[in-house]
């Protein structure tokens, strides 16, 4: 992040099915609450389970913002076990994450992300798409993975409506992972690089200069500096460590700085 560079600055922190009763969940959130409102210059966006978000929808402000961890595309209807955007934007919901691995790993389809993203912009939400390969391999196919991922999770996205789209950069193999393992600054770099070349592939120039890119996996206060100033990033997704207002607060920190 370049200090010069106007472009917005975001935070998402991912609980996954964490944590287990409303009290802890309103502890964490009060805690993320406290550090992120003495942090300037960085959105932050929380995302916890859907029985949750209904406890924060009157504590959004523009300290913290509300996201889910995924949705349907159907408005309504007939869909046990589904939610629809329409039900995230009445709990005040601005951003959804979708095509995340963990979802991916159940099945979820580059056409089913594509049609999830495409309902989740017409209702004016702003999508996190996930992307990222499994392992790397010397022939550098996974890159043609990912292009893949990118071309046709975005296959119902217009020009317009682009810039709510948000990149999250998540190699799988990073994720979940000791804080080791992360990337390294300079490699996401070029993983940004090679993100933004896609898209003025896919939407020209001008347009896609304004998506946010994300790197996501076993990132902490410990790895994050590096991340964020030689990364070529916007910001974090951050999964474990979001559940730890005093480590998210760094992370955040972290961001405002580079
Ligand atoms: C994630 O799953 O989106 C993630 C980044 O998790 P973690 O930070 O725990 O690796």
């Amino acid at each position: 992040m370049k200090k010069t560079d106007k472009r917005g600055k975001l935070v998402v922190g991912n609980w996954k099915m964490n944590p287990q009763s409303p009290q802890e969940a309103v502890k964490i959130f009060a805690g993320i609450k406290r550090v992120s409102g003495k942090v300037r210059g960085v959105d932050v966006v929380v995302c916890p389970p859907f029985p949750f978000l209904s406890l924060f929808s009157k504590k959004v402000d523009g300290a913290v913002s509300l996201g889910a961890q995924d949705v349907f595309w159907v408005d309504a209807g007939s869909f046990t076990g589904e939610v629809s955007v329409q039900m995230l934007k009445n709990t005040r919901c601005s951003h959804v994450i979708v095509g995340h691995s963990e979802r991916r790993a159940f099945g979820e389809t580059n056409e089913i992300v594509s049609k999830k993203i495409e309902s989740v912009l017409k209702l004016g939400l702003t999508a996190i798409l996930c992307i990222g390969e499994k392992e790397r391999d010397k022939n550098g196919d996974y890159l043609a993975f990912l292009k893949n991922q990118i071309k046709e999770s975005l296959e119902k996205v217009n020009k317009k409506t682009l810039p709510q789209i948000v990149i999250a950069y998540e190699p799988i193999w990073a994720i979940g992972k000791s804080f080791a393992e992360a990337m390294q600054g300079n490699d996401m770099q070029e993983m940004s690089i090679f993100i933004k070349k896609t898209l003025v592939e896919l939407f020209g120039k001008e347009e896609s200069t304004k998506n946010l890119i994300l790197y996501g996996g076993s990132v902490a206060p410990i790895n994050a500096s590096d991340l964020a100033s030689n990364g070529a990033i916007d910001g974090f997704l951050v999964g474990r460590q979001s559940l730890e207002p005093a480590s998210f607060g760094e992370i955040i920190k972290i961001v405002s700085l580079a």
